[in-house]
């Protein structure tokens, strides 16, 4: 399959990842990727960046380096109605946003909160993408959030470091089978990430790649083929904003 972008990478301006951002669009543009994303974590996370980190986005150009670059987060849902961690007047200054439950930010709740949580996130508008929606450390209704994901047009995220055999998110691949089913049955979009913490990593999805071909997961449905169907994503969720947000 065609794989030439990937948006979930993170840099040294998270303190538990190890390349800068020069490195990472080395590495990009080494792995001839169209377009890279980086998405640092936001605030909650310890060791995450200052949210001033992301207001000053506009001094990085969106296309240079011979690559398209995306400048984003990884927020984290904070509560079960889906409340993330970074003001409306910071998350406007980002050209997408990723929302993940993470342990470090808020405990497992029951299937229903859980779902509630990662659901309640789709309905802001600045979130392209669930970070890692398989994790069975947060186990959820993945039928319910497939449906919902394709409803609000935002992407279930396929996150190659989850089924690594020493990640956290053991059991990822499992679940991913239950979700891709579900992406299948309703027409979802997924998206392939590397969650990159090293430039080695960037546009690694061979996992992601080996979970989508056991599911027999069809390429229309991936938008790592082609960079437009990632920003027609994007426009999609900018045209939900209200005005000026
Ligand atoms: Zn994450
Ligand atoms: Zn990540």
């Amino acid at each position: 399959m065609k794989d030439i972008l990937d948006v979930h990478i993170h840099t040294t301006a998270s303190r538990h990842a190890y390349s800068t951002f020069g490195e990472v669009i080395a590495a990009a543009k080494q792995k001839n990727l169209e377009l890279v994303g980086i998405a640092d974590h936001a605030p909650s996370v310890p060791g995450a960046v200052h949210k001033f980190h992301f207001v000053n986005f506009k001094v990085i150009p969106r296309d240079a380096y011979g690559i398209k670059i995306v400048m984003g987060a990884e927020l984290n849902v904070i509560d079960y109605s889906g409340s993330t961690d970074l003001p409306a007047q910071i998350l406007k200054k980002l050209d997408y946003a990723i929302a993940s439950l993470h342990r470090e930010c808020i405990e497992s709740g029951s299937v229903e909160e859980n779902t509630s949580a990662i659901i309640g996130a789709m309905k802001n508008p600045h979130v392209v993408i669930i970070g890692h929606p398989d994790n069975p450390q947060f186990p959820a209704d993945l039928d319910a959030i497939a449906r919902a994901a394709k409803d609000f047009g935002v992407l279930l995220e396929v996150n190659s470091s989850s089924y690594l055999p020493n990640s956290h998110r053991t059991g990822s691949a499992e679940n991913a089978k239950l979700m891709l089913a579900a992406c299948k049955k309703y027409g979802t979009k997924i998206i392939m990430g590397s969650d990159a913490h090293i430039d080695l990593d960037v546009g690694n999805h061979e996992l992601s790649q080996k979970v989508l071909a056991e599911n027999d997961f069809p390429e229309e449905l991936v938008v790592n083929t082609d960079t437009e169907k990632f920003f027609d994503c994007i426009r999609y969720r900018n045209s939900l904003k209200p005005k000026g947000a």
